[in-house]
């Protein structure tokens, strides 16, 4: 199952999604989106065919949007090599995690009409650019990744949230806590309502998160079963995140089918909310680490417009992202694959936990083999070494 419903999102900085319902009243086109200050990005969905306006954050390397068709040209194998940068002086390891050339991962597809490169100029983010940029790494001080749930995580599109903690751990590596859920009433949230939907004014919770941020957080993950609004003239928001303050809140609200109608047809529609999630969680983490969004792979950092394309991206990190993210935090690649084809085969995403598993397998693989080339290599020299007669 895929949704149908058509969505739209308003770039702000490296991953704004911010979505206006169709038939419903126009958002506030000509102003600015949901974004208060640098380094904050709404990151947020709403089903319609017009763009709603956008505006680039300074500082990033986003562009504003394009509205006027596809621009994109799918990167070469060349401009897919380089992006990842130079290999040379990385463990056997590490080169064949990086290694661009390989069958596990697809070249970005071209967008369809509608999709997020379709409408956002995004000129991509190489390794050497993401280093250059400095971005923001765990210290000892802060390496806890925390997720706060919002309101009881309960009801159609709420994921199982230690699922969700153990997939975060896999990711990243690091310490991660599910904090006690904090009733809506104490996040001194504002809401309104919209016929039967009952919606919460999301920077009033994100306010409320950067209150909380524990000393020890490299970053604080607001999850809501609540439905969410950037602002009174928007409809609704998948999320917003100051990834200045290290802080984001995402619904799930609308990750159940059942929201759209459409649970008939789905056979596991908890399966989705999961996955969706998961990949929400994945792509949010990676822009809390400084990275944006991806435009060499089919990538869990690619930008999305709308669930549909959430829903074709990939939940793991291409080559070019994932040596990101060894920058920022370090971590055996092969040993983290076999960590997140365990949390996929717990969460009963079956392609995905064979995707990580076999992955893992050639990556070893790969590392063994250069391993045996270069022990082979040196061999040869040496023979060479001993066969050539030295001079008197
Ligand atoms: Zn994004
Ligand atoms: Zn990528």
């Amino acid at each position: 199952m895929r949704s149908a419903l058509p969505l739209v999102c308003v770039a702000l900085a490296c991953g704004g999604e911010a979505r206006i319902e169709p038939g419903s009243e126009p958002g506030p086109v000509a102003e600015p989106g949901p974004v208060a200050e640098p380094g904050s990005v709404s990151e947020s969905v709403a089903g319609s065919e017009s763009v709603a306006g956008s505006e680039s954050v300074p500082g990033s390397e986003s562009g504003p949007s394009a509205g006027t068709g596809n621009r994109f040209r799918v990167p070469d194998v060349r401009t897919r090599v380089r992006a990842a940068g130079t290999l040379a002086g990385l463990s056997d390891s590490l080169r064949a995690a990086f290694a661009p050339a390989t069958p596990d991962f697809s070249a970005i597809l071209p967008p369809a009409p509608g999709d997020w490169l379709a409408e956002h100029v995004e000129l991509g983010q190489t390794y050497d650019q993401y280093v250059a940029s400095r971005p923001n790494r765990p210290d000892w001080r802060r390496r806890t990744l925390y997720i706060a749930p919002l309101g009881e995580p309960a009801g159609p599109g709420a994921p199982d949230l230690e699922l969700v903690a153990a997939f975060a751990r896999a990711h990243v590596g690091l310490p991660v806590r599910v904090l006690d859920p904090t009733p809506i009433e104490a996040t001194g949230a504002r809401g309104r309502q919209r016929g039967s939907l009952r919606q919460l004014l999301a920077p009033d919770l994100l306010a409320h998160l950067e209150r909380s941020l524990p000393a020890d957080a490299f970053a604080l993950i607001g999850l809501t079963a609540a439905d969410l609004y950037p602002d009174p003239g928007w409809n609704f928001v998948f999320g917003m995140a100051s990834f200045r303050q290290r802080v984001g809140v995402y619904s799930v609200a609308r990750y159940h089918p059942s929201f759209h109608g459409e649970a008939d047809h789905d056979p596991a529609p908890d399966t989705w909310v999961l996955r969706r999630s998961l990949k929400v969680m994945a792509h949010e983490i990676g822009h809390m680490f400084g990275m944006e969004h991806c435009t060499y792979y089919e990538c869990v950092m690619n930008g999305s417009n709308n669930l549909v394309e959430t829903d074709r991206h990939p939940i793991h990190l291409c080559p070019v992202c994932l040596r990101k993210l060894h920058y920022a935090i370090g971590f055996d690649p092969v040993e983290r694959y076999r960590r997140l084809a365990r949390v996929f085969r717990r969460a009963g995403l079956g392609p995905e936990a064979s995707w990580a598993a076999a992955r893992a397998e050639r990556v070893e693989a790969a590392a063994r083999a250069e391993r045996v080339e270069a022990a082979a290599r040196a061999e040869r020299v040496e023979a060479a070494a001993r066969s050539t007669p030295r001079s008197p």
